[in-house]
């Protein structure tokens, strides 16, 4: 042990965790040789067994009585740190909070507290945690700077802005908060203040190559072009990166579009928004408006989640092997409910090709839109087979097995047990109103009672979906949307008077360009130019018969 702690302080952790090992060997019941352990192997990046050890320590101090008292709260922190770089968020946070509550004087497991429950999404409780750390140590500057990335995400930009300002007082080199800073100054059009803040990233971290760039977009703002043109060249210097060159050609838009409206153009925008009701679809295969915003948007949550990847039949697997604790519900009903880390850990399985970055990503992404609605009690505690169940048809895998797997996830709550297999009306009725809220939030009750209200039994949305899961890579030629001048991928909308064609994203969100104004419109759809070709050549044979 003794030989091991020398070893560490010199930062041989390599060495240490040798002797540090043998002393466990040596004296299996005591906690801090696997507590150092665990320390030398997050130093070293290994965090799966850092948590192994860390886990061990912590059956060594319970089982040793109050003897190791005093290190629980040490070790809880540093499991959930060891967590944490497995991408582990939401059980770091249990972690967190047992530290917290074992020593309530801990303002280093509230601020970690406050700022895992900011990464996954749980902005209200992440202020509270920070509050209470700050409280505890009033000059705790990283406390106030995620305090304040906090209030941001919650809307609040003028208190970020104090809090993050008291973080820079704290610590006058803080570069986390003068660069947050800076870009609630440019949000708030406050651009020399911005420029300033990136100036003094850059005093401190000078190849800060993002600072340099929002510098040069700053200055921009405040008219000082030559500065800006000086920084854009130092950013250049500084990295090669597609985002520069994209930051570039963006802001070249920018200023082509002033000078154009300057030079005393019709004064319109690229486009102008029709409403929904002027849009008309021809053919039975084209996709209503509304119907491809919602689809478009669970696509966009499917690639965050990295669910689209995730076969559906691990889901069914889950099922079969997990062995998930029942609890009971406040009227007696039995449930197959978990509470949220246990679910993480059951995501994990489900998601383990992805980095703990985006692993973390994906949790936050589901947390914020599934969890929430949930558990909308707040008891932590979440329904699994309901969970399958909404997880089931945004999965991988032919759209007859994903509806097989959300049945049988349904079919699986024990309510439901030696009842054969049929679903109860209630459960029925719960899921769909789940998948409503999930999915299609935004809408009005009326429409997306429409919209579930199919012979398709809930899933009417998904036919859409999959058109957009197989249509991501046809491209239509060279064409380009009307409206935003991007290639067209996927389903391309044509107006069939006026001939002009719209991607998915401009249809849906109903945006035509100014040139062709009518009292309404009417699009066809087509999935690939071969059916483009096939529908023109229909139409000339339909011409020469109906020629005398
Ligand atoms: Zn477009």
């Amino acid at each position: 042990m003794a030989i091991g702690r020398v070893l560490y302080e010199h930062q041989l952790f390599k060495e240490a965790l040798v002797s540090f090992k043998r002393a466990c060997e040596l004296q299996p019941v005591d906690v801090r040789p696997h507590f150092r352990a665990g320390n030398c192997l997050y130093v070293l990046g290994r965090y799966k067994e850092a948590k192994d050890e860390f886990l061990l320590a912590l059956e060594a101090a319970e089982a040793g009585g109050n003897q190791w008292a005093y290190l629980l709260p040490q070790i809880y922190v540093n499991l959930g740190i060891a967590l944490e770089g497995e991408g582990m968020v939401l059980s770091a946070c249990e972690y967190y909070r047992e530290a917290a509550i074992l020593c309530p004087t801990h303002f280093r497991a509230l601020k970690l507290l406050g700022s895992a429950l900011f990464g996954v999404g749980e902005y209200r409780a992440a202020v509270k945690a920070l509050e209470e750390a700050i409280f505890m140590k009033p000059d705790y500057a990283d406390a106030h700077c995620d305090l304040a990335s906090a209030l941001h995400a919650m809307g609040d930009d003028d208190k970020a802005i104090v809090i993050f300002q008291k973080a820079i007082d704290l610590k006058p080199g803080h570069v986390d908060a003068l660069y947050n800073l800076g870009g609630l100054y440019m949000d708030a059009g406050r651009f020399p203040r911005a420029s300033e803040m990136y100036t003094r990233v850059l005093a401190v971290w000078p190849n800060h190559w993002r600072a340099q760039l929002n510098k040069a977009v700053s200055l921009l703002g405040a008219r000082e072009t030559e500065e800006a043109k000086k920084a854009l060249k130092e950013a250049l210097k500084m990295t090669n990166r597609v985002e520069l060159h994209d930051a570039i050609a963006h802001l070249k838009q920018l200023q082509k579009k002033k000078v154009k409206g300057n030079g005393g153009a019709n004064g319109e925008g690229s486009f102008v928004v029709v409403e929904p009701t002027k849009f008309k679809t021809v053919g039975e295969k084209t996709t209503l408006r509304q119907d491809l915003a919602n689809a478009l948007e669970i696509r966009a949550f499917q690639r965050i989640t990295r669910l689209s990847r995730c076969d559906v039949e691990l889901l069914k697997k889950e099922m079969n092997d997990g062995e998930v604790p029942v609890s009971y519900s406040g009227t007696g009903v039995p449930q197959r409910s978990i509470r949220k880390p246990n679910l993480e850990e059951i995501l994990r399985r489900l998601l383990d090709f992805l980095k703990p970055e985006t692993f973390q990503g994906a949790v936050k992404a589901i947390n914020e839109r599934i969890l929430t609605v949930f558990d909308d009690t707040g008891s932590g505690r979440v329904d699994l087979g309901m969970f399958f169940a909404v997880l089931a048809p945004i999965c991988n895998g032919p759209p007859e097995k994903r509806k097989r797997v959300a049945f049988d996830a349904l079919l699986w709550r024990p309510v439901n047990e030696g009842g054969g297999a049929q679903i109860r009306k209630a459960d029925a009725t719960r899921y769909i109103k789940l998948l409503r809220a999930i999915y299609v939030p935004s809408h009005g009750v009326k429409s997306s009672f429409v919209m579930f209200d199919d012979a398709d039994w809930g899933f009417g949305i998904m036919s859409t979906l999959l058109k957009l899961e197989t249509g991501d890579r046809n491209r239509h030629g060279n064409r380009v949307c009307s409206v935003c001048r991007y290639p067209i991928i996927g389903s391309r909308f044509k107006e069939i008077k006026s001939h002009f064609s719209l991607c998915n994203q401009c249809y849906s969100e109903g945006k035509v360009p100014p040139a062709h104004k009518q009292e309404e419109y009417k699009f066809r759809e087509y999935g690939s130019e071969a059916e483009a070709m096939k529908d023109k050549c229909k139409c000339f044979t339909l011409q020469s018969h109906s020629d005398p």
